[in-house]
């Protein structure tokens, strides 16, 4: 699909976005959705980087995974819209679909994920009320998984460690209790986030 962006400095130009990718013909968006480099458009004129967000259905055949990505501006349609694509697992942001990815990537459960990061941030909100807290998922050592916790303070990073033993032991409770209170709220139809946990009312 073709797309015109504006850049501040005058010049229009457009460029060519696909609707749908699959990620096993081409693994190298694996790396650049990981890395931040998803869709990033240099504008001829002075050399800015673009990042807009256009909305794309990721396939992942060999993960059996079919992700629909949206941008963050059409966070409010998602909960307003009645029909999802069938099979798709809705993320919202670049920041949501490159933990996404990493955490397929890694093998790990997202609905145990999500769940982790309801509990450290739970905690984090605890500790410091007044801060807007976002979590990202860091990627899996032999005995932890690592998150970075954004906003506690300017411009700096918190990181936390969870025992893959908690891991497990949040993994066996879903698959368990695939239907307990907290992974049905961390749901809204094909959208499973801790995100659904913190969203404004207005939007339920
Ligand atoms: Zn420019």
């Amino acid at each position: 699909m073709k797309r015109n962006i504006g850049c501040p400095c005058g010049k229009t130009f457009s460029v060519e976005t696909s609707e749908e990718i699959d990620l096993d013909m081409y693994p190298e968006q694996i790396e650049r959705i990981t890395d931040g480099s998803f869709m990033n458009f240099v504008c001829p004129g002075c050399g800015k980087i673009h990042k807009p967000e256009y909305p794309v259905i990721l396939s992942w055949p060999s993960k059996k995974a079919t992700i629909e990505f949206l941008p963050e501006l059409d966070r409010g349609e998602f909960y307003r819209r009645k029909k999802d694509p069938p099979g798709a697992e809705t993320v919202i942001g670049y920041p949501e679909l490159s933990d996404r990815i990493s955490i397929i990537r890694d093998g790990l459960e997202p609905a145990a994920l999500e769940s982790i990061k309801y509990y450290i941030l739970l905690k984090a909100e605890e500790n410091y009320p007044d801060a807007e807290i976002n979590i990202r998922y860091q990627g899996k050592g032999p005995e932890a998984i690592e998150f970075h916790l954004h906003g506690i303070r300017d411009d700096e990073v918190a990181v936390t460690r969870v025992p893959l033993s908690l891991y497990d032991k949040t993994l066996a409770d879903f698959a368990k209790h695939p239907k307990g209170e907290l992974f049905v709220s961390l749901r809204t139809r094909s959208y499973l986030s801790v995100q659904n946990m913190l969203r404004p009312d207005a939007l339920k």
